[in-house]
């Protein structure tokens, strides 16, 4: 048996997508490039620079924003979640045009298969956060809990929730570690969803203006707006784990932990981390082989 190290890794080449943000309406254009060891993810736009960590989120009201006051970057859970997913831990996020990352088709799916096979070994390397005390937090009903695990890039995410009177509680794990793409792929093409009854109340808050059909799965109380109804029996429960795997890069390093969370949102989510973040020992990765 052998030891070897888990590297960092960047994006070989730059990648571009563009669309409409779900809140904002408005028309971005995003450009990905590679970046050196121990970045992170950079957002940059006009040479402003903000790095994707908890200390710069300035807004979690139905998506996850960063910013310096001045700049902001909007909705940036999906691509979050997208390069976590992808294995990718060094990036340079460019707006072109715009401070809202497209919702594309209100999944990760896009992004993700912009990303697949991308990514390019380095010679740092990675490190993973483990908690060394049992984390909770809560907000009315809603409360996420976690669990140190000691091997290595070990994430299982659970989440429980109630989805209404026709998809009423769902339940769905995530594990890192375990051979499942199923469930990987379940996560990465569940849709952005909202109840017809809060649309209206969307639109005053000023959000959903870029929200259709085409990029989000409406649920009503009778069942499901979209014509092709979900894409799986999870979609909902999926896209909550998707929004939680976002946020949670947002640490800046990989969680080795155990999470469950009961109806979670963006805020609980970022509340979650910042509990978190204070019983956090980081931990270079290496892994056992056999020679
Ligand atoms: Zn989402």
């Amino acid at each position: 048996m052998d030891k070897v190290m888990i590297q960092q890794t960047t994006i070989k080449d730059c990648i571009e997508f563009d669309g409409i943000g779900i809140h904002s309406g408005k028309f971005s254009k995003v450009r990905l490039h590679p970046a050196n060891e121990n970045t992170g993810i950079v957002f940059v736009r006009n040479n402003i620079k903000i790095k994707a960590v908890v200390e710069n989120v300035i807004d979690t009201l139905n998506s996850t924003s960063i910013g310096d006051g001045v700049n902001i970057f909007r909705t940036i859970e999906h691509l979050m979640a997208s390069l976590y997913l992808a294995n990718i831990d060094n990036v340079i996020v460019e707006f072109l045009v715009g401070e809202e990352v497209p919702i594309m088709d209100g999944s990760a799916f896009h992004i993700f298969e912009l990303l697949s096979g991308k990514e390019e070994y380095q010679l740092a390397p990675r490190s993973y956060g483990y908690l060394s005390n049992f984390v909770r937090v809560s907000h009315k009903e809603s409360y996420i809990m976690a669990k140190s695990t000691h091997s290595i890039e070990d994430l299982h995410i659970t989440f429980e929730g109630y989805f209404g009177n026709v998809l009423k509680t769902q339940t769905h794990t995530y594990q890192s570690k375990l051979e499942k793409p199923n469930i990987q792929e379940e996560i990465i093409k569940a849709r952005t969803f909202c109840h017809l009854r809060d649309i209206e109340h969307l639109k005053m808050l000023g959000l959903a203006k870029g929200g259709s059909l085409e990029n989000s799965l409406v649920l009503t109380d009778t069942g499901i707006l979209n014509k092709d109804g979900l894409r799986h029996q999870k979609e909902p429960v999926s896209h909550k784990i998707l929004d939680l795997i976002g946020d949670l890069y947002l640490a800046g390093f990989r969680f080795s932990a155990n999470i469950y969370s009961n109806m979670g949102g963006h805020n609980l989510n970022i509340k979650f981390l910042r509990e978190a973040l204070k019983h956090i020992k980081l931990r270079e990765a290496t892994e056992v082989i056999a020679v």
